[in-house]
């Protein structure tokens, strides 16, 4: 007999089983279906989470390397283990995995195992390991199949030399040196991971600077820091050509020079894997690259179907498909839900950290909008000196004729958690004078934000008096 669902959720990343858990709260009977042996998807397994742990090892390793600034002796040196490193992320991700699936089974979703597929409105099969087909039928379906990392045709197939995020998050021992293509926020959190545990790192970048999608000030900051511990770039650079052999990788650059490498970490972008799910089934049309459109509701252009996460292109972040997830279950059981005017920070986890949220400048120019800028340098906070992390700034950007907050973007110490401001400030629209006129702990690295804020109208009291207020565009 077909089982019956209210609504189907295809994939258990942190869209999938948010949006599962979501639509059983609200009463729908609900099945989510996983291809992978584990719960969690790209961001528990494969992203977010084990590049975190990996990272935190690695982050350690180097603030003892800075012991010393703090009056910290350290005999002998400090090593990294990472045989150790991984056990520790391994069970970090058993936790996890254990947690999602605790949370599912107290909400009473039914999860399936195999690979999901669309076979016309309200019908879904399941495919398990074996290759046994199971039909069910579902009010709703919510896809949730996530995105897979881009592989350079032509490159050498050799995993053990040329890698994807995917199996360098699990590499049982570390390279010499690495090559790694694409200086976005994984090629970067990668490249100051594996530089503080001892690999000789290369980035080759074909944008002017790293991070291209961030702020320009954040990659403009990061990357003499990262520089100066010893982390190679080759910035507006391709890799023409790479060559593998036992003796390791060769790449020719379009600069002309050449990059030897026992290993390359592939960091070029991320695809949706959106094929053979049955799109056409329902008569949806994915985008040319594959994502599938959706409206702020989560809803594609068939009826009953959504999509959310990576898989519709929007915002390739955990939290974003969460909400994205969130929306979507809602919607489908009924209620009216909306991403519009949510904002997303963007964090990247490097030492020292980077996050922003709202508009960039490049955005604000190219949309025409008046702005303001202000900005304060972490140097300048107590805090930053007491503990000794100095490094980056935070920049505030102003509505020059409303006063409203456009962006927030900043380098330092605990960036990702302080970012949390901006993000609250930005969802309630809020002014740059309100942000201001907040009391910050102190002291702290949030003060900054508030810092940048009166700097960008003219009344930041731990700045000298004020050079005139730098405009960047004029309306009109
Ligand atoms: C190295 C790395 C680091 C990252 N770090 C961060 C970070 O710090 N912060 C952040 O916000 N984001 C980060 N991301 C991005 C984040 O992981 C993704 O944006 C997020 O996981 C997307 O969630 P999702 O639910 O859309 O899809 P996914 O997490 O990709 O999950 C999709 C799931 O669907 C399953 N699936 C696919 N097709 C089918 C099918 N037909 N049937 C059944 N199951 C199917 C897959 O097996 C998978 O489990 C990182 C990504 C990488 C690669």
């Amino acid at each position: 007999m077909t089982d019956r669902f209210d609504i189907v959720v295809i994939g258990s990343g942190p869209g999938g089983y948010v949006a599962a858990l979501e639509a059983a709260r609200l009463g729908g009977r609900t099945a989510l279906v996983e291809e992978s042996p584990n719960l969690g998807g790209t961001c528990l397994n494969f992203g977010c989470i084990p590049s975190k742990a990996l990272l935190a090892s690695s982050h350690l390793l180097h603030e003892i390397s800075e012991a010393k600034g703090l009056g910290v002796r350290v005999e002998g040196s400090a090593t990294i283990d990472w045989a150790a490193v991984q056990k520790r992320k391994d069970s970090v991700l058993r936790r996890l995995r254990a947690g999602v699936k605790s949370l599912l089974e107290a909400r009473g979703v039914v999860v399936l195992s195999g690979r999901g597929r669309l076979v016309g409105p309200g019908k879904v099969t399941v495919t398990d390991a074996k290759g046994a087909v199971a039909q069910i039928e579902a009010s709703n379906a919510i896809l949730a199949v996530g995105s897979e990392p881009v592989r350079l045709p032509g490159w050498p197939e050799d995993p053990s030399r040329v890698c994807t995020s995917d199996e360098a998050l699990h590499w049982k021992d570390l390279p010499g040196n690495l090559l790694i293509v694409g200086g976005g926020v994984i090629g970067c959190e990668f490249a100051c991971m594996m530089q503080a545990a001892g690999v000789k790192t290369t980035v080759v970048e074909l944008m002017p600077e790293i991070l291209p999608e961030m702020d320009e000030s954040i990659g403009q900051t990061l990357r003499p820091i990262f520089a100066k511990r010893g982390i190679a770039f080759h910035l507006g650079t391709k890799v023409e050509t790479l060559e593998c052999n036992d003796a390791g990788c060769v790449a020719r650059l379009s600069s002309g020079e050449t990059v030897t490498a026992d290993r390359v970490l592939v960091a070029v972008g991320r695809r949706p894997k959106t094929k053979d799910i049955g799109l056409e089934t329902v008569g949806i049309a994915p985008s040319p690259r594959g994502f599938v459109p959706v409206d702020d509701r989560m809803q594609t252009s068939a009826s009953g179907v959504y999509c959310i996460g990576d898989a519709n292109g929007r915002c390739l972040l955990a939290h974003a498909a969460s909400m994205h997830g969130v929306v979507a279950a809602r919607n489908a059981m009924g209620q009216s839900a909306s991403v519009d005017g949510v904002p997303i920070p963007g964090a990247v986890y490097t030492f020292p950290e980077a996050a922003g949220a709202g508009l960039t400048e490049r955005q604000a120019t190219e949309q025409g909008i008046p702005f303001a800028i202000g900005r304060f340098p972490i140097g300048h906070l107590g805090k930053a000196m007491a503990i000794d992390r100095t490094e980056g700034f935070a920049k505030v950007l102003r509505h020059r004729e409303t006063g409203a907050l456009l962006g927030v973007h900043m380098v330092g110490h605990n960036a990702t958690e302080c970012i949390a401001l901006a993000v609250g400030l930005l969802h309630k629209k809020a002014t740059v004078e309100e942000m201001g006129a907040l009391a910050m702990a102190h002291p702290s690295i949030s003060e900054s934000l508030k810092e940048a804020a009166e700097d960008a109208f003219g009344a930041a009291l731990h700045l000298p008096p004020k050079k005139a207020i730098r405009v960047v565009a004029d309306a009109d």
